[in-house]
Parts: C-alpha cells; sequence; structure tokens
C-alpha cells in the first residue's frame, strides 16, 4: 500500500501499454465515474466526453476494453454507448460483452435490498441534498450535496440499517454509501473472470480507477498488471501508477490510441443518447 502522492506518474508505463496494444494483447479495465468523467454533483449529469469516447472505441477496435462502474449495466451501456467495449455494472456483479456473452451474481438478493431501500427511504427523504438511487443489483445513498452535520448522522442511520441485513453488504466511498450484496465478488473478481475467460492469454492487464472499490482491482492486477490511481482522494493504496485527474486520463487514452495506431473500425458505432 502506498501513498497516492509517493506514486509515480503513468506516463511512465505508457509504452509498454502501447506496445501491448499494438499486438492486440493489452487487457485495458476503465472505471467510469471520476476517471472517464468528473465527479458531478448528481450521477444522471456524468457525461461522457466525446473525445474520451473516440480514443476508447479506437482502442476497442485494437484490443480489449472494459469499462468497470458501479452503475447499473444498462446504465454505464448507455452511458458510454461503444459498441465493441465490454460493461461490468453493478461493482463488476453484471457483465455483459459485445458479442452477448453474460454473467450475473447475486441476483438472488435482489428482494432484500429492495426491502432495505424502503427502510433507508424516510430518512433520505428528509435529509436535505441527499437521494437513494435504486439499482438492480445494489443501492446507493448520495450525500455529495448535504451540508454537514446532516451528512453524518444519515451515514449513522445507514449503518445501522445495513445492519439488520447481514447478507447486504456496505461500502462507503466518497459521499457515497453502496449496499450490495454480500457475495465474495466484487470489481476484482469481475477483471479477474474476465482475465481468465474472455482476454487472449498473456494480455498485459491495465485498471485505470479513482475511489474505494477499485482497490480489489487494483490487488487483483499487483502481480504483473498494472494499476493506475486516478487522483489523490485515497489515503492509501495498491495502485502502483498515478493520473493527477480525469483530464489527465482523457490524454492518457489519447496519447495509447494516437500511439498504437488504432483505427475506428466502422462498426463500433457510438449509441450513447
Ligand atoms: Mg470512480
Amino acid at each position: 500500500m502506498s501513498a497516492p502522492r509517493e506514486l509515480p506518474c503513468a506516463e511512465e508505463v505508457l509504452p509498454r501499454l502501447v506496445a501491448a496494444c499494438r499486438t492486440g494483447r493489452l487487457a485495458l479495465f476503465l472505471d467510469f465515474d471520476g476517471t472517464l468523467t468528473p465527479i458531478v454533483a448528481h450521477p444522471d449529469l456524468a457525461r461522457l466526453d466525446p473525445a474520451v469516447a473516440a480514443s476508447l472505441e479506437r482502442l476497442a477496435a485494437r484490443t480489449f476494453v472494459a469499462v468497470v462502474s458501479g452503475r447499473d449495466l444498462a446504465d454505464i451501456r448507455a452511458r458510454v454507448g461503444l459498441a465493441g467495449v465490454w460493461y461490468a455494472g453493478s461493482h463488476g456483479l453484471d457483465i455483459e460483452g459485445p458479442d452477448g456473452r453474460r454473467l450475473v451474481v447475486g441476483e438472488e438478493l435482489a428482494h432484500e435490498l429492495e426491502v432495505l431501500a424502503a427502510e433507508l427511504e424516510p430518512h433520505v427523504a428528509r435529509t436535505p441534498g441527499a437521494w437513494l438511487e435504486r439499482k438492480r443489483l445494489s443501492l446507493a445513498v448520495h450525500v455529495r450535496a448535504t451540508p454537514e452535520p446532516a451528512a453524518t448522522a444519515l451515514g449513522r442511520t445507514v449503518h445501522l440499517l445495513a445492519a439488520r441485513h447481514p447478507r447486504i453488504r456496505l461500502l462507503e466511498g466518497k459521499k457515497i454509501f453502496d449496499l450490495k450484496p454480500a457475495v465474495d465478488w466484487h470489481k476484482g473478481r469481475a477483471v479477474r473472470w474476465m482475465l481468465e475467460h474472455v482476454v487472449p492469454a498473456g494480455a498485459l492487464a491495465v485498471f485505470l480507477g479513482d475511489d474505494v472499490t477499485d482497490e480489489d482491482a487494483f490487488a487483483v492486477l499487483a502481480g504483473d498488471g498494472i494499476g493506475i490511481l486516478v487522483g489523490d482522494g485515497r489515503p492509501r493504496t495498491r495502485a502502483r501508477w498515478r493520473l493527477p485527474d480525469t483530464r489527465a486520463v482523457a490524454r492518457f487514452l489519447a496519447r495509447l490510441a494516437r500511439d498504437c495506431g488504432a483505427q475506428i473500425s466502422g462498426t463500433g458505432e457510438r449509441t450513447a443518447r
């Protein structure tokens, strides 16, 4: 574990990524919020910059690209809107490939999540700026727009209510409380599943992410992969390289797409709104 500010800049490993990408042996995994797009006041407002989408489209024509997000699968797929990309929603519980291959983990706990959502609802409703996001395989309580001490008070309530549901796990992130099935599965397991079942053997695996849920993926890649932390919002990280912000990620992806000579295949049409 390292302090983010001590990490070397990821530009250092760009040549390795370019070399792997040229032979189609790069597996590029990307978180969405805070990595591909800046954190905005409401998750509905997050839009993928067209330049970033163009870089991803070019890279996906050349090599394996997956977006791994806490958002619902349908949401993340619509927001990125590229046909040639793998999508892993709900922190990796719900995975779908461009060829229609699908893996769903923890579906049996969807009802218990609904019960917990109903318990949380009145508390969230009376907290200024807070809202409850109901997703297919998880819930999220957002307090980005909630002043203190209301945010801390709501956090205590979320902890208390979640503790009554041992089959549901609470993960506290930046101004967000994620509640998801307490199955032994996370972004790291999703990345490992894709590496074992989808990605060509011997590929260089790279994960870019900014938040606590990305640490599981960094851990999976700690051996021979490359973990890149975006920003320095975490006290300690398993990532070994760093990019300062989402603009640096955009430049990094543009250079990678350019330097590996990736062309748009013409099949990867953007379908986003
Ligand atoms: Mg993120």
